[in-house]
């Protein structure tokens, strides 16, 4: 038998390294009467959006970004490595603040691979040695590895108390582990006290997460073939992605398209739209070669970076650490979009654009040793290293542009970058952020 897929998921991927302002447009789509679930596939609770509504800042980790839509189903799905610590926590955060999550919005896939407390331990051994990566210790490489090496537990194993045995077991055997490993290095202060009492503490924690388990492989199975519209929504970004990414200065999953597939189990034919969202000021988190970073002017760097507290200032949700700034580029772009096979670009920060000056650079092609290329190289930080960019200088406006509602409100100088951007990547621009409030968006 051949299945008749109804084409009914829009794909919201990051276009650069993460951070681009992929909670708002996801969330736009998720007010669509038509959506019916979010799903987030990739990633782990390392992962940040900020949503405002209302004048109220939402943070949120592990869970989509739908949870503030009662009536859409918000999916974790498998691809997702679920810490169920934190995820109860994040529930119980949005519970207390009066956001109605409960199992008639929220599943969470039986077969994601948990992040465990020796993942987060191994990672904090790591980033305290020579093999330090800047991470942001939650375990979440760690937890990739063992499912790499088919070493994972599965949130199901919570379900069942032979499932729990074998959790515990593991986690015991993995604390042990981690105390030994830093016994050897003379961390006593990293040593986990009382293993058995911290796991059993942790998987009663765990436990709270129980009622939202689900097949979400057949829910989502079933919904697609009803024709329910679904938004998949990435997190982190396609130069993070641990294969085409700028290893090894990557995250540990697929943020694009193929990851969106295997991490919800959906098959392609499925796809409607895919949303890849890039942001004006491009920005980096943690170390790895950024070709159109600026480093000397200061002045442009504190101005792009906005001051701390502001809700749309360039620090990480998850770690509050300061972003790395820099230019628009587009051979990024081009090799994201060409590998997503993007049919629409987000444009977010627009708003921002200004605080450059009186012109933008925008780098059109990278220098390389062979000549000028189009397209940034995919997969390797070295490779990546080896390049300089060509840029632009396009002028920019200077009013204020966060009340525009549509392009023709847009000064003359607004609407020429957005159209420059678009041909030069060759994909359509259909939204343009003009502020970080949920109606801050021109839909073209
Ligand atoms: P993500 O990591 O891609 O999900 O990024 P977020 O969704 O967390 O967005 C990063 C920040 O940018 C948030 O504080 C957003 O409110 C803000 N933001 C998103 N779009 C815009 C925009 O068009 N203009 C401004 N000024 N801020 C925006």
């Amino acid at each position: 038998m051949r299945h008749e897929i109804p084409q009914v998921v829009d794909a919201v991927i990051g276009g650069q390294r993460g951070d681009e302002g992929k909670g708002k447009i996801t969330d736009d789509l998720a007010c669509d009467p038509n959506t019916t679930y979010v799903v987030r596939f990739n990633g782990a609770d390392n992962a940040g959006h900020t949503l405002l509504i209302g004048g109220q800042e939402y943070d949120v980790h592990g869970l989509p970004s739908g949870i503030l839509h009662e009536d859409v189903m918000n999916v974790v799905g498998n691809g997702v490595l679920v810490n169920p610590h934190h995820t109860a926590l994040e529930v119980g955060k949005f519970q207390r603040v009066g956001v109605p999550l409960g199992i008639h919005n929220l599943a969470i896939s039986s077969i994601a691979r948990m992040i465990l407390p020796h993942h987060i331990e191994l990672d904090r051994l790591r980033e305290v040695g020579a093999g330090k990566q800047g991470s942001t210790v939650r375990g979440v490489a760690f937890a990739a590895s063992d499912n790499a090496k088919r070493e994972s537990v599965l949130t199901e194993n919570l379900l069942t108390r032979s499932g729990r045995k074998e959790l515990a077991e593991k986690v015991e055997a993995g604390l042990h582990a981690t105390n030994e490993q830093a016994y050897a290095i003379g961390r006593e202060d990293l040593v986990r006290a009382n293993v058995a009492n911290a796991t059993k503490y942790w998987i009663s924690k765990a436990m709270e997460l129980v009622p939202y388990i689900a097949d979400t492989t057949a829910m989502l199975r079933e919904a697609v073939l009803r024709g329910d519209g679904i938004v998949a929504e990435g997190a982190q970004a396609m130069s993070l992605d641990v294969n085409y990414g700028q290893y090894p200065c990557v995250s540990s999953s697929n943020p694009g398209v193929a990851g969106m597939l295997s991490g919800m189990g959906i098959p392609h034919s499925s796809i409607r739209n895919v949303y890849m969202v890039a942001k004006m000021m491009r920005s980096h988190v943690g170390g790895g070669p950024f070709i159109t970073e600026e480093t000397r002017d200061q002045a442009l760097l504190d101005r792009l970076v906005g001051r701390r507290g502001d809700v749309d200032a360039e620090f990480g949700t998850s770690t509050g650490r300061r972003r790395r700034m820099g230019y628009f580029d587009i051979p990024e772009l081009r090799t994201a979009t060409y590998l997503n096979d993007v049919d629409s670009l987000v444009l977010t920060k627009l708003d921002l654009a200004p605080r450059f000056g009186e012109t933008i650079k925008v780098a059109t092609g990278y220098q390389t040793p062979d000549g000028i290329v189009d397209y940034a190289p995919a997969g390797s930080a070295k490779q990546l290293e080896a390049c300089s960019p060509v840029y632009e200088e396009l002028p920019l406006w200077s009013r204020d542009i966060s009340n525009a509602r549509s392009f023709k409100d847009l000064p003359k100088k607004a609407k020429h970058l957005v159209n420059f951007i678009e041909d030069a990547v060759g994909v359509e621009v259909k939204y343009i952020g003009v502020g970080p409030g949920r109606d801050q968006l021109i839909k073209r």
